[in-house]
């Protein structure tokens, strides 16, 4: 820690969170982290290689078990996150998926949300149901609907905010005092927000988790998860991960942590395009409704006053029209960007849009894609770096071939 151990501002963490200020002596003195490729350590004793089995979280043993740049990375998450601790995982779903397996087994009952990353809601609606365990889904908007499903065999509240792809937010404070009043672990995922814009552990959230391939990462180059919070649940999870083989790389992992150093920076950056963005398309004749909580035109914004710093970098728009006039302009956008890129995912460097609506109709039935918040009409938008004068005139020019 700093000196007069005041905590550090997240700016300042992201440079030097990585380093063990407990024990300053077992820092690395290269300034980037080395990238340890080994699949086993050896032991000097006897004794030392009974510490290296035993001890949870060695870090030089088994490399499914962990390495020293992973290492290095997750003390810098953690930090981010305000949690004594974090582990990487392979994948943003290899963290989500983790972390459920560890947390429930037959019996036990989830509270959830309508809305939540597609993959997630597979965790939710077929993987965990199969395993016996029992999961009630609610309108994350509705604060007293999460009261309602929670039962005596609740034991996990997960929540996602905001979430994809209608920007729709979840009280964190709210949902964490119910839980802690009867005793039952909360989960968010905060991949939209980050670190940066909202720190779910500051509500009384006990995990946090993020697909470290969107902002945490930054720069579409590569795939990993994360999960944040009290020492004695990562080691839980870690347990389930060694088991289950969820393991980041360490070239990953040192690649994580290069992108981490500037995630205030371009956080910060793609936040003020997409408010720009979200001022520009809210004016347009073309565009019914624009989805992005720093408007004060979103219905949740006085709850984003509260638990986000800004909106973040997702936005999403609905095309005047009806399904099939609103369906056709919102696809004509989408194809007609030149700068924007038409790509799932987010959080890199450059601006990506989905047509969300053509991405799921092969796959979801149309009462499942309302459920969702997927209207025809909707394209998501994901800002990058790039000016935002630049986006809007790109915007511009396809919103004048959408029409
Ligand atoms: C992308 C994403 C995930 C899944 O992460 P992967 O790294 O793709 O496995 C989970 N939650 C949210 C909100 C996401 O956007």
């Amino acid at each position: 820690m700093n000196r007069d151990d005041a905590p550090l501002d997240l700016q300042s963490l992201v440079i030097h969170g990585d380093q063990d200020w407990s024990h300053p002596e077992l820092n690395d003195t290269a300034l980037a982290p080395a990238i340890y490729t080994a699949s086993t350590y050896s032991a000097r004793t006897s004794e030392e290689f009974a510490a290296m089995a035993n001890e949870p979280r060695h870090p030089r043993y088994y490399a499914r078990y962990g390495n020293p740049t992973q290492e290095r990375c997750e003390r810098l998450a953690a930090r981010l996150e305000n949690a004594e601790s974090a582990l990487l995982c392979a994948s943003g779903m290899g963290a989500m998926s983790t972390t459920l397996l560890s947390l429930v087994k037959a019996g036990d009952h989830i509270v959830a949300q309508s809305a939540h990353y597609m993959g997630t809601s597979q965790l939710l609606t077929d993987l965990l149901p199969g395993l016996g365990v029992e999961v009630t889904l609610v309108d994350q908007r509705d604060a007293d609907a999460f009261r309602a499903a929670v039962r005596p065999n609740t034991r996990l509240i997960t929540v996602e905010t905001p979430s994809n792809p209608t920007l729709a937010l979840t009280d964190l404070a709210a949902v964490a005092r119910l839980a802690r009043t009867h005793g039952i672990t909360t989960l968010a995922d905060n991949t939209f927000a980050s670190p940066i814009n909202q720190r779910p552990r500051d509500f009384g959230i006990d995990l946090v988790l993020h697909s470290a391939t969107k902002y945490l990462g930054g720069h579409s180059d590569l795939i990993a998860g994360v999960v944040c919070g009290d020492a004695a649940r990562i080691e839980g999870i870690w347990k389930r991960s060694i088991a289950l083989g969820t393991n980041v790389s360490p070239f990953t992992a040192f690649l994580l942590l290069r992108g981490l150093r500037t995630l205030p920076l371009r956080v910060a950056r793609q936040s003020e395009n997409a408010l720009a963005l979200a001022r520009f398309l809210e004016k347009h004749p073309a565009i019914a409704r624009v989805h992005y909580p720093e408007l004060e035109s979103h219905p949740q914004h006085a709850l984003f006053k509260q638990q986000m710093q800004h909106g973040g970098g997702v936005l999403s728009i609905e095309f005047e029209g009806d399904a099939h006039t609103g369906y056709r302009a919102a696809k004509q956008f989408a194809a007609s960007l030149r700068l924007a890129r038409h790509a799932v995912s987010l959080g890199g460097v450059e601006t990506l849009v989905v047509h969300a609506a053509s991405m799921w109709e092969a796959s979801l039935s149309p009462e499942r894609m309302r459920e969702a918040g997927i209207s025809p009409a909707l394209v998501r938008i994901a800002a990058g770096l790039e000016s935002a004068a630049d986006l809007c005139a790109d915007m511009e020019a396809a919103l004048a071939a959408a029409a």
